[in-house]
């Protein structure tokens, strides 16, 4: 599967449709140009089953959702993408409750989340890859001059 674009939540759900099938999307976005290992900078390392990174040199292992939005998220890698690609797909600004509503997830944790997603939406140009998800990659739509701002940082 290619890195998900666009806004057709038909190709979405298709693509998207697990927990599972979100933490592969994560891998393979966050390590389809190279691994630095967090831990000690060293860039050779080998992708471990679960979607998990091993460093060569020191041994961490990394998982795909460590430093990205998603990470620890409560309510499973699947609604939290739902939950993104609502916010970035929706022209009008969705809250907290619809949202709460919509995926079953308590309003708090909702909110909570939603404020990541936007503060990382609104940042995610000028800080590409630093603590968050690729949000860009969610929302393509006339968003293409992002692409070079991508590079990790
Ligand atoms: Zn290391």
């Amino acid at each position: 599967m290619e890195v998900f674009e666009g806004q057709s939540i038909l190709n979405f759900i298709k693509g998207l449709s697990n927990d599972e099938a979100c933490k592969a999307y994560l891998a393979r976005v966050k390590w389809q140009d190279d691994f630095t290992c967090m831990k000690c900078g060293h860039t050779k390392g080998c992708e471990k089953l679960g979607y998990n990174y091993h460093c060569y040199s020191c041994h961490h292992v990394e998982s795909a959702t460590t430093n990205t939005l998603f990470h620890k998220v409560k309510f499973g890698l699947h609604k939290a993408f739902c939950v993104v690609f609502e916010m970035s797909t929706s022209s009008k600004s969705v809250s907290s409750i619809q949202i709460g509503k919509r995926f079953s997830i308590r309003q708090g944790t909702a909110w909570y989340f939603m404020q990541k997603v936007r503060k990382a939406m609104q940042s995610s140009q000028k800080y590409p890859l630093s603590e968050l998800v690729h949000v860009d990659e969610f929302t393509v739509c006339g968003k293409e001059e992002t692409k070079q701002g991508r590079k990790k940082l």
